[in-house]
């Protein structure tokens, strides 16, 4: 029985990375799905290769009407929305001293802003559409700091508990929808391009896997399985929680 049989599904950032793989895997599971990207020659080609019906919606994430234009070019090809995955988003990698302003309103702008927007403008949506899940796309930086990470660090921490005030508002509302939050770190997707250029891909990779206890680097299914539980009906009774997927980073 396919996991999400029947659901409507929008995940942003679905041109590339994790956005892709948990678009793909909800498409596999059942789900109808549109993904929504800026970028929109690569989300026209990563919705044809999906298939299933897989839609792409050109967006951005940081803008208020680009927001209720995606969510109602969902409504129209699908009717409702019942699963909404917040995958889009930057890195940057700088101190606090590094950091200009202006760099640090765009990590915002789409880590943390780009969240808040598509949960405020999605829940009516999903309640007319009888509930669902969101799930936003946090990091390992939303927990842990690192001194070269300041603007993500603080968005993605944003995120973290932007998400448990979301759930919160959801069941005092009563209108069937919840919203969790993943953790990853290190997960081989075109993210990683800027911790890895210094020595080549393989080796930076390498690198990295070397700080993770279970002694890789995460793939985009480890984290698009994740995103399945939170997104389906098996996590009924999960909401306003976070789940890291960082090989045992965290745990150290
Ligand atoms: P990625 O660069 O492969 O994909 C990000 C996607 O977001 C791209 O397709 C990009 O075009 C899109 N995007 C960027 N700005 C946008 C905007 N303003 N509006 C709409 N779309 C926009 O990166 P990824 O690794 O797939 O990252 C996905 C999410 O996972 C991000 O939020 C990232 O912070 C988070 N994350 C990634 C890792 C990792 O190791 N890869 C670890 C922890 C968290």
């Amino acid at each position: 029985m396919p996991r999400v049989d029947g659901k409507v599904a929008l995940v942003t950032g679905g041109a590339s990375g994790l956005g892709l793989a948990c678009a793909a895997m909800l498409a596999r599971e059942g789900a109808r799905v549109a993904i929504s990207d800026i970028d929109e020659a690569g989300g026209a080609a990563a919705a044809e290769r999906i298939g299933r019906g897989t839609v792409f919606v050109a967006h951005d994430v940081t803008g208020e009407a680009s927001w209720t234009d995606a969510l109602s070019a969902v409504r129209t090809a699908f009717g409702g929305l019942n699963i909404l995955v917040n995958s889009a988003g930057i890195a940057l990698n700088a101190t606090v001293e590094e950091t200009t302003l202006e760099d640090w309103r765009r990590v915002h702008a789409v880590d943390l802003d780009g969240v808040f927007l598509g949960c405020k403008h999605a829940i009516a949506l999903m309640a007319e559409s009888g509930g669902g899940s969101i799930v936003n796309i946090s990091s390992i930086s939303g927990i842990i700091a690192g001194a070269n990470l300041a603007a993500y660090n603080s968005a993605k921490a944003g995120v973290r508990l932007l998400s448990k005030s979301v759930a919160l508002h959801c069941a005092r509302a009563k209108n069937g929808i919840r919203c969790n939050s993943l953790h990853p770190a290190f997960i081989d997707t075109p993210m990683l391009d800027g911790l890895t250029k210094k020595n080549g891909r393989e080796e930076g990779l390498a690198k990295l896997a070397r700080q993770v206890p279970l002694g890789r680097v995460g793939t985009p299914d480890d984290v698009a399985y994740a995103m399945l539980y939170l997104a389906s009906d098996e996590s009924a009774f999960v909401t306003g929680s976070e789940l890291v997927i960082d090989g045992g980073i965290s745990a150290m």
